[in-house]
Formats: C-alpha cells, sequence, structure tokens
C-alpha cells in the first residue's frame, strides 16, 4: 500500500490569524482529510523578534476552534536548530553555499543608478559580490571584520516547476532572486531553508498554502535538490483579501479569528462561508469535519475572495 499523503499546518506566531489563514488551513486541512492522509502542526517561531507574546497559545486557540486536529506532537520550529546548522555546514563544505559580508546598504548601491530602468524584480537580485571570495565562514569573518551570513549559489537557468492547482509555471531564480540567504548574520536560519529542512524532518509529502508563496516554491525546490530532499507537491491557493482587494494582513484586527471568537460568531458558520467560497456547497453552517466529504480541490475558484461587509455581516459578526 502507497505510504499515506502528509500535509501541514505551518502558521508563524508573529500576529493575529485571519480569515485568510482560516481559508488556507480548512484547505490544507481537508485536502489532506479527505484522503485520509496525515497533517501535522508547525509553529514557524525562527524570527524571534517578531514573534508576539501568547500567539502560540493564540494560534493553538484560533485552531481548535476551527475544529482542526493534527497528529503527532506541535513542533516548534525553534527547537530543532541543530538541523538547520548541519545542513548549512554541508552546503558550504560542498561548495554549493558561501559566507556573505555585504549589508543590505551595499546589495542596494550595488543595484541603484545608473541603471534606473531596470525592472523592480532585478533590482532586488543578489549581484554576487561575495561569490568566490572567501574560502570559509572563518576566513569571511577574519578578512571583513564582520559576521557573515550564508547564500545558496544559484546557477544559471530556468526552472520549469509544477504546481497542482497553479499549473506548470518556470521561474529564472539566477536573474530574479540570484544567490539566496539561507543563513542570516549569527548563524540564525533563513525562512526558504528551516521550511524545506521541517517539510523533509516531519514527512511532509503535500502543501497547500496562499499563492504569495508561490514565488519562494522555487527557491525551497533549489534547497531540497542541494541537500537531495524529496519535493512535495504543492497547491498555492488564492488569498482572501478585503473589499478593495487588497490582501489581509495580521494587522488587519477586525478579520482576526481572537477577535470573531471574542464576537461570538459561531465557528460553523465561518467555516460554511469558507466551504462556500471554496466551490462546496454548505447551506448550513457546519463543523469542518461535516463538510469533509464535499470537498474537491478541483472545484476551488481560481480568483482571490474578497472580504466585504456582507460576508461579514453573512457570519454574525
Ligand atoms: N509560516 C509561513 C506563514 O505563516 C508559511 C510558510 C509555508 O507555508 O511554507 O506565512
Amino acid at each position: 500500500m502507497a505510504a499515506a499523503s502528509t500535509g501541514r499546518l505551518a502558521p508563524s506566531p508573529t500576529g493575529h490569524l485571519h480569515l485568510g489563514h482560516a481559508r488556507s488551513f480548512l484547505l490544507a486541512w481537508w485536502h489532506a482529510r479527505s484522503r485520509a492522509g496525515r497533517i501535522v502542526l508547525r509553529l514557524e517561531d525562527l524570527d524571534v523578534e517578531r514573534v508576539k507574546p501568547g500567539s502560540i497559545e493564540d494560534t493553538r486557540a484560533d485552531l481548535e476552534w476551527l475544529g482542526l486536529d493534527w497528529d503527532g506532537e506541535l513542533w516548534l520550529q525553534s527547537e530543532h536548530a541543530a538541523a538547520f546548522d548541519e545542513a548549512v555546514a554541508s552546503l558550504l563544505a560542498r561548495g554549493l553555499a558561501y559566507a556573505c559580508v555585504c549589508t543590505r546598504k551595499e546589495i542596494a548601491q550595488a543595484q541603484s543608478a545608473p541603471h534606473e530602468s531596470v525592472a523592480l524584480a532585478e533590482k532586488s537580485r543578489y549581484p554576487g559580490t561575495c561569490r568566490g571570495r572567501y574560502a570559509s565562514l572563518e576566513d569571511a569573518r577574519r578578512a571583513s571584520g564582520r559576521d557573515p551570513a550564508v547564500r545558496l549559489l544559484v546557477e544559471p537557468g530556468v526552472l520549469e516547476l509544477h504546481d497542482e492547482f497553479a499549473g506548470p509555471f518556470s521561474v529564472d531564480v539566477a536573474a530574479q532572486t540570484g544567490d539566496f540567504p539561507i543563513a542570516r548574520r549569527a548563524g540564525a536560519v533563513a525562512y526558504q531553508l528551516a521550511v524545506v529542512i521541517d517539510d523533509a524532518r516531519q514527512g511532509v509529502s503535500e502543501v497547500v498554502r496562499g499563492d504569495d508563496l508561490l514565488p519562494s516554491a522555487a527557491r525551497q525546490y533549489l534547497v531540497q535538490r542541494a541537500l537531495g530532499l524529496p519535493h512535495p507537491r504543492w497547491w498555492h491557493v488564492p488569498l482572501v483579501t478585503d473589499a478593495q482587494g487588497v490582501r489581509l494582513a495580521k494587522r488587519t484586527d477586525a478579520l482576526s479569528l481572537a477577535q470573531l471568537r471574542a464576537r461570538g460568531v459561531d465557528p460553523r458558520a465561518l467555516i460554511a462561508w469558507v466551504a462556500r467560497c471554496s466551490g462546496m456547497d454548505a447551506r448550513e453552517p457546519a463543523s469542518a469535519r461535516e463538510l469533509l466529504p464535499h470537498f474537491d480541490m478541483r472545484k476551488l475558484p481560481r480568483d482571490p475572495v474578497r472580504i466585504d461587509a456582507g460576508a461579514l455581516v453573512e457570519l454574525g459578526g
């Protein structure tokens, strides 16, 4: 029998979860559970300066309020730092990554005038200043007097990739991003590396998440390839926006799950609303589990979901 697929919920505890998160998490959960797959929970708490006190507990409470369960213990990313250090060391040792001492300001200066006409994407590309410059982290530290970051070496060329929802897409990471950080100064691991290693360690084979992360997928693919890790299948799903079409941010408190909970919104009404805007037939309030048989990723609308005053009235909020 084929091994069961494993999906994941991977919130960052950096503020209140909102309706957009609720939709992405419900879709990931429905996707996994409707096919009797596993689903794990990981809290991406590495960016210590952005982690808000109480957010871990709040996130857990939000997920429980939505009636979502997960397999195994909650995985706190910050507790698994040794695996990130090992991966960085191995990539450095194999010449697939290198020490970089450039500051943001220096990178910006290297790209500003006289290239006024250069496209924005190109402007944020790392020009490769430190590539081949230092033999090791130690060497970089000694020679520059700075604490180095580490970048993955990106070979030129276009990657042809596939997203199960968005379809085929091609990305030229070398042209768009260039060599990108896998570790920041003082050994702090970068998101692109942490997410890849933790997905592999948690056995994640299917990733359902917001399509704001589609541009990251190609970088994650390259990290997986460099480390010899399997590539999960991706479904990058459209986001929820406000009435003006702007994607919800963690500071949009009015639509935070904590606020909706506090206002006495029935989670079953919210879940049915999410289901309806995800192509499901869900006229009555219902739990996530009750709606499992109605879930079909192929029916998911291709456009972002706009939340307006009418939707809030519908939720009773
Ligand atoms: N923790 C990230 C976020 O909340 C998601 C990372 C991922 O799904 O790969 O935006």
